[in-house]
């Protein structure tokens, strides 16, 4: 759905709730969604059941329509659901939460009434939550919907869930793990409601302070950039991807579309988005505690202090591996300071340690000049148990100092039970705690990337010019063709995009193959032009470095491997084309694929005829600006071979870019490209060369392209 006015303020905070399909039957989603409603809930909460008096000792009444409620919460049985929620937008309830099981998730039956809900939905405008959900909860006004456990401790995370197990289980294990929740919502099959509602709702909601998501799917992946970008402005958006693994792996010919899985999609995606990825639900929910304290950290320093060795080298490696993060060197006033107020045996460099016999009082003498230091941008501060220190006070020491500079820090509390008291009042102060260094230096870690996507811009990148309207014939042409492959036959296509290619023809015949070469020089590239062979090396048909003398045959003979390979191939003709020095250069690959959700995505990485092997790519949403292009570039592995590796001279990485951002623009510009390889797209010093073209096209879209 997603529209950007729609306020869902009414679905956390209703005055009036319905419970239809409310009961007393041990055991039943309407029994434990009217318990839990009735366990807390500041509002009021009237059971909806015609055959019933009263549930849980609650007056009842017959339908929907006459409980005068915001809020209703369906638990009928699915072939009842649609017309209860017709009930609900006849009678004015606008916020609807479905938990009923038994739609699109079971089959042909389920979908065409999971169809009918949304048609509902929509024609009512109403706020539907499910079906399938577990339910929604809101700690400010106690409201706990939901059919799962008791209410979580209140706090500043509000959590979407396309699980409702998840829910259940983070929201039990919130206490024990020191996480405070301001709005819960299972997801359920967002027939209406989806992720990207939420993220939009709760970034303007002054009390969440961090969204977090269990996702499965995005619905529409270029509304949830849109709607992440603007949250994250303020409000960080955390989320764990599941499903990595490409099971329904399109069969693609190209060897963009073999890379490119869904998966590789959602990275670009989230990442266009500002959205932190975290890889598992411990990582999601300890990047979730350390962004729900509010401040993010103004430099990249970080300053250990611990009380015992092993611990703070663990933390000093981890800081040392952190991308964004590295160990502060501290000025020579916090030295000094640190050395008047430390025994003789600290240290009292980075990481300080304050040694096993340290009390609260050394601790906070640590900490406050560490956190005075002007390279110091976080803190981690470990403690391990011992028998000089009173943890509860240790606790509020910690959290006294990060309110006192503002400056954030994570807790690494290395024990069980005897430092529960700390782990309880550094949650109840908002300073995040955590049993392993490492994860400590997670938590921060992800404040430094929050911090980088806060300072993003999002510049639309500047249309280039082009020949548009050559590119829709080129592209019309394959509706002539048995497939709806292009190959090196559509080359102009890079001329009308200001893509340089090197210079050359398609002929057929050999006379015309050798009065072409002769034009170009001495020795040329020749290569098999036909639909049906997809990877022309793969069959012998790209012949490098062949003299003029010799083009004649090697046209006959580029023909015979062709009919040899597939006797009733489809024969363009062949290629004549300069010979690039590919000693002096990089062969690059860009490409693009389709994506359902998100739409055109723009690949940059080695090419050749290894790309799948080698597999070093990168995504982007298409189009992409210069700037975002040349991050691409940076991003392979491969990087170093470009800027000139082992005496080499440095490719034309201007041209690079160049070519990244045009073909870029060029799939933007044309939903009928499907996949789309520029593979070698050759990169020298002087410039670059797109010596190789391979496209399929959609042609129902021909018409919507720009
Ligand atoms: P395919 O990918 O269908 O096998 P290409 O046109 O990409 O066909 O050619 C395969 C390889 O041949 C390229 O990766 C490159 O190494 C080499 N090659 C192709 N064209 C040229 C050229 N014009 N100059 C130099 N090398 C070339
Ligand atoms: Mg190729």
């Amino acid at each position: 759905m997603s529209e950007a006015d729609r306020s869902l303020a009414g679905l956390f905070a209703p005055g009036r709730v319905a419970v239809v399909g409310a009961t007393d039957r041990e055991g039943s989603v309407g029994r434990a969604v009217t318990e839990n409603l009735l366990s807390g809930f500041e509002g009021t909460v009237v059971p909806v059941n015609p055959n019933r008096e009263s549930v849980l000792g609650e007056p009842c009444v017959a339908s929907v329509s006459e409980a005068d409620a915001d809020m209703a919460v369906v638990a009928v049985p699915p072939d009842y659901v649609v017309d209860v929620v017709r009930e609900c937008g006849e009678s004015g309830v606008r916020n609807v939460v479905v938990l009923t099981a038994g739609f699109g998730e079971t089959g042909a039956e389920g979908a065409d009434r999971e169809r009918e809900l949304t048609e509902v939905a929509a024609e009512y405008d109403l706020n539907l939550v499910g079906p399938n959900s577990l339910g929604v909860m809101s700690s400010p006004l106690g409201l706990n919907a939901t059919f799962g456990p008791d209410a979580p401790p209140a706090g500043g995370v509000s959590f979407m869930s396309q699980s409702g197990a998840f829910v259940t289980a983070v929201v039990d294990w919130a206490a024990e793990a020191g996480l405070g929740f301001k709005d819960v919502v299972s997801l359920g099959n967002k027939a209406v409601l989806d992720e990207t509602d939420f993220v939009r709702a709760w970034g303007d909601d002054p009390d969440t302070d961090v969204v977090v998501g269990y996702l499965e799917s995005v619905v529409d992946g270029r509304a949830f950039v849109d709607a992440a970008r603007e949250a994250t402005d303020d409000t960080p958006v955390a989320v764990v991807k599941s499903g990595r693994t490409d099971a329904g792996a399109q069969a693609a010919s190209s060897h963009t579309g073999a890379i490119a899985g869904s998966d590789r999609a959602y990275e670009a995606g989230l990442d266009a988005a500002g959205v932190l990825r975290a890889e598992s639900v411990q990582e999601l929910f300890d990047a979730a505690r350390a962004l729900s304290g509010g401040t993010v950290p103004e430099s990249d320093g970080v300053a250990v202090v611990t009380n015992a060795g092993g611990p703070g080298v663990m933390a000093t490696d981890a800081v040392g591996d952190a991308e964004r993060l590295r160990l502060a060197s501290f000025a020579d006033g916090t030295v000094d300071r640190l050395g008047e107020t430390m025994p003789e045996e600290a240290n009292v460099y980075n990481p300080v340690d304050v040694i096993g016999d340290a009390g609260v009082e050394r601790y906070e003498a640590a900490l406050d000049a560490a956190l005075a230091d002007p390279d110091v941008g976080s803190v981690v501060v470990i403690t391990a148990p011992t028998a000089t220190l009173d943890f509860g006070e240790l606790g509020e020491a910690i959290a006294d100092a990060a309110d006192e500079h503002g400056v954030p820090m994570a807790a690494c509390l290395m024990g069980g039970g005897r430092l529960a008291e700390a782990r309880e009042v550094l949650r109840e102060r908002g300073v995040p705690s955590y049993f392993d260094p490492a994860r400590a230096v997670a938590g921060l870690e992800s404040l430094a990337e929050y911090r980088e996507v806060r300072e993003r811009s999002y510049p639309e990148p500047e249309p280039v010019d082009a020949d548009r309207e050559r590119v829709r014939e080129i592209l019309s042409s394959v509706e002539d063709r048995p497939d709806n492959r292009l190959g090196v036959e559509a080359m102009e296509i890079f001329d009308a995009y200001g893509i340089p290619t090197p210079e050359g023809a398609v002929v057929d015949d050999p006379a015309e193959a050798e009065a072409v070469a002769e034009d170009i020089g001495e020795e040329v590239v020749m290569k098999i032009v036909s639909p049906d062979i997809l990877h022309k090396s793969d069959i012998g048909g790209v012949k490098v470095g062949v003299p003029v003398a010799e083009v004649a045959d090697a046209y006959e003979d580029l023909v015979a491997r062709a009919r040899n390979y597939q006797p009733d191939a489809t024969i363009l003709g062949v290629q004549v084309q300069e010979m690039i020095d590919l000693d002096a250069g990089v062969e690059t690959i860009v490409g693009s694929h389709r994506d359902p959700q998100f739409g055109p995505l723009v690949m940059f990485g080695l090419g050749g005829v290894f790309v799948e092997v080698m597999e070093d790519t990168t995504f982007r949403l298409a189009p992409v600006g210069r700037e975002e292009a040349e991050g691409m570039t940076a991003d392979i592995d491969a990087a170093p071979l470009l800027r000139g590796a082992r005496g080499r001279d440095p490719v034309d990485l201007d041209a690079v870019v160049d070519a990244v951002v045009r073909v870029s623009q060029l799939v933007a510009d044309f939903p009928s490209i499907v996949e789309l390889d520029v593979n070698p797209l050759v990169a020298t010093p002087d410039g670059v060369r797109a010596v190789d073209l391979r496209l399929t096209v959609d042609p129902e879209e021909l018409d919507s392209n720009s």
